[in-house]
């Protein structure tokens, strides 16, 4: 017999990618511009010059064996060092080449973290809402996914945290600016969640590790502050990905920092580099590790978000939503017009408006829009949002 769980995962598509694949067939057959797909986290705003120069360059001046041939298992030396300079620059952190190891984006860091702290009967903690695959990583890892209820506001809740751990809780995995709220957590709310993750460390004697999933840091409005982890917590792993900050989701590169100040940071170090061992990876990309290295800094033309935040939630608050500001990443949550959020959004699909009810993300009766998209279509969608608005407003 085959492995059903994950013959399961392979035939249930995600709610996203559901609706996406529907807007495909959709858009064939009533035109492109008559659906509002607001369904995936695809970036829509080119990768800055820096990534295609790099590429033109690299293939200019290295030797193709060089090039296209396997790196180190844990990336390039010289790239990450970069990373860990850059990193050190900006954050006052202290990494160095070998705290640092690449991945294929965020999903595999987190994958390769989870495998590397996780034992069979381990819990790990998220906040609700919260990235979806989190669930599967996690249990795909052999631990069992545990995960809080929202907050009113959607920070963090640290007298619920201090009740959910307990002598099997490994790990808390903290998304921010996040997936799908657009809530950037506070300096107060990581000063909470971290005095929770001390203090419960020391009951148990063990770390309780805090993995920060961060592929939304640079994608902020504002004067928006966006704690560094590390900085507040020594058994930090940050979970680093280009794939939006760079707008090269496709290309798969990303990151893993294990934060030097940790007792045992060499032996989570190893054994990250044994998880991705463990799980095929070999390897990053080998262009790509030059390429994010290269880049350092930069990033896609963020007010393009920024112009789009603005049009929506403005709009969508003055036809009577109830949204949550969102002061980073590039999505806007949004309470449904009836308690079920999934026939809220059959609602949306009759005025072919795309929306993702936000039960998988732990959060019924919200929806998620994903407003990378182009101007345009978030400009030709509202009249149906204020028409969808109007039919609950009746
Ligand atoms: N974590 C969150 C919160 C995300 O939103 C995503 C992608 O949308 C990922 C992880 C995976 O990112 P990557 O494409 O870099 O693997």
């Amino acid at each position: 017999m085959i492995n059903k769980k994950m013959e399961q995962l392979g035939k249930v598509r995600s709610v996203i990618r559901e609706l996406f694949e529907y807007g495909k067939k959709r858009k064939a057959e009533i035109g492109e511009d008559k659906v509002f797909d607001f369904s995936l986290g695809n970036p829509s705003v080119p990768a800055p010059d820096c990534v295609n120069e790099t590429i033109k360059e690299l293939l200019d001046t290295q030797s193709p064996l060089d090039l296209h041939g396997y790196t180190s298992a844990q990336g390039d030396a010289g790239v990450r060092k970069a990373i860990a300079d850059y990193l050190n620059e900006n954050h006052g952190s202290a990494f160095t080449a070998d705290s640092i190891y690449m991945t294929v984006g965020a999903a595999a860091s987190l994958t390769i973290s989870l495998n590397a702290l996780c034992n069979e009967g381990d819990e790990v903690i998220a906040f609700a809402p919260f990235f979806p695959e989190y669930r599967v990583f996690t249990e795909g890892a052999g631990a069992t996914f545990k995960a809080l209820p929202p907050t009113e506001d959607f920070q963090i809740d640290p007298v619920a945290l201090s009740a959910a751990i307990n002598k099997n809780t490994k790990a808390v995995i903290l998304n921010s600016p996040n997936n799908p709220s657009g809530v950037v957590i506070t300096e107060a709310g990581v000063k909470a969640l971290t005095d929770v993750l001390k203090e419960k460390s020391a009951e148990y004697g063990k770390p309780i590790y805090l993995i920060t999933d961060e592929p939304y840091r640079e994608l902020v409005y504002g004067d928006v502050f966006v704690p560094f982890l590390t900085n507040y917590y020594d058994n930090t792993l940050v979970c680093y990905s280009f794939s939006k900050s760079l707008s090269i989701p496709g290309e798969r590169i990303g990151y893993i920092a294990v934060n030097p100040k940790m007792g045992n940071a060499g032996d989570v170090y190893a054994a990250v580099c044994g998880a991705g061992r463990a799980l095929g990876y070999v390897c990053a990309p080998s262009i790509f590790q030059r390429v994010a290295a290269a880049c350092l800094g930069q990033t896609a033309d963020v007010s393009v978000y920024k112009h789009n935040r603005d049009l929506i939630y403005g709009a969508l608050c003055e036809y009577g939503y109830t949204c949550v500001k969102p002061d980073g990443a590039f999505y806007l949550f949004v309470k449904a017009m009836e308690e079920d959020a999934s026939a809220f959004c059959e609602k949306a699909k009759a005025k072919e408006l795309l929306l993702v009810p936000a039960d998988s993300f732990g959060c019924p009766g919200y929806v998620r829009i994903s407003y990378c998209v182009s101007t345009k279509q978030i400009e030709d969608s509202l009249p149906a949002f204020k028409a969808l608005a109007e039919e609950y407003n009746k």
